[in-house]
């Protein structure tokens, strides 16, 4: 991959797409617009593939939890199935990346989330830091939940994730997909943790709620930058309130 990934940079910077370097985060709009009410969809998954080939995300409309892994969009809806959403589907908020990983290390087997949450802290301790994370591997259950399509006026999230359709998975293999954040990305992004899941079988997937692992290897990029896309004006933030804090909000949605 060390290999490709200048290639790749070259060839983007001929065909003129964004130049995005490597150790880099993209981001499109804010979680608190998201947790505003923000769905309406403000960049494709075509031209957000131009940022990174990893990343999660949800789509336009909330229909959804995205995961991004090794270039491809999935989909993960309401009925807990993965689906391979067109390009030109837009998405209201994602983080996106070309993934190199820094470090690799195995997690302590039988580890929930929070196992592996404090796991990954005590190998990459900076948390001022972000971090993209991949973790392979065999878990004995994997609980997730998605999002359903909404319809305006749009309610806020937190009215959304109350009735969350909840997935539990036993015995499956698969990719875990996510960032940790910095505290001070509060309103910008999610501090700490955030994780998606999809299934080596590309069929089941959805937000991480919790796990079992029962083996399973992180891979961490470490990432310096952090480039942040704002819809264009009247296309999404206006009129939204985005001086509260929504940190308790955010709590109960992504939990
Ligand atoms: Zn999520």
């Amino acid at each position: 991959m060390e290999k490709i990934l200048p290639l790749l940079l070259l060839l983007c910077l001929f065909c003129g797409c964004a130049s995005v370097a490597t150790n880099t985060i993209t981001q499109v709009s804010t979680i608190d617009a998201l947790l505003a009410g923000s769905y309406d969809g403000v960049m494709s998954c075509g031209e957000l593939l131009k940022y990174g080939d990893f990343g999660i995300g949800t789509f336009d409309r909330l229909e959804g939890e995205m995961i991004i892994l090794d270039d491809r969009v999935f989909q993960v809806k309401s009925d807990g199935l993965v689906y391979s959403p067109s390009l030109s589907i837009l998405t209201p908020f994602a983080s996106v990346g070309y993934f190199v990983p820094d470090k690799r290390f195995d997690l302590p087997p039988g580890a929930d989330l929070h196992g592996a949450e404090d796991a990954i802290d005590t190998a990459v301790p900076n948390k001022n830091i972000f971090l993209a994370l991949k973790i392979h591997g065999t878990f004995r259950y994997m609980k997730t939940r998605s999002v359903p399509l909404q319809d305006k006026p749009y309610p806020a999230l937190t009215e959304v994730t109350k009735n969350q359709p909840v997935f539990e998975i036993s015995d499956v293999s698969g990719t875990i997909v996510g960032f940790r954040c910095p505290d001070y990305v509060k309103g910008i992004n999610v501090p700490g943790y955030h994780f998606h899941f999809i299934s080596d079988d590309l069929k089941k997937g959805g937000h991480v709620l919790d796990f079992t692992l029962k083996e399973g290897t992180v891979e961490a990029d470490l990432c310096g930058r952090y480039l942040l896309i704002l819809p264009d004006d009247g296309k999404g933030l206006e009129g939204l309130d985005l001086s509260r804090d929504r940190s308790a909000e955010l709590q109960k949605v992504e939990r």
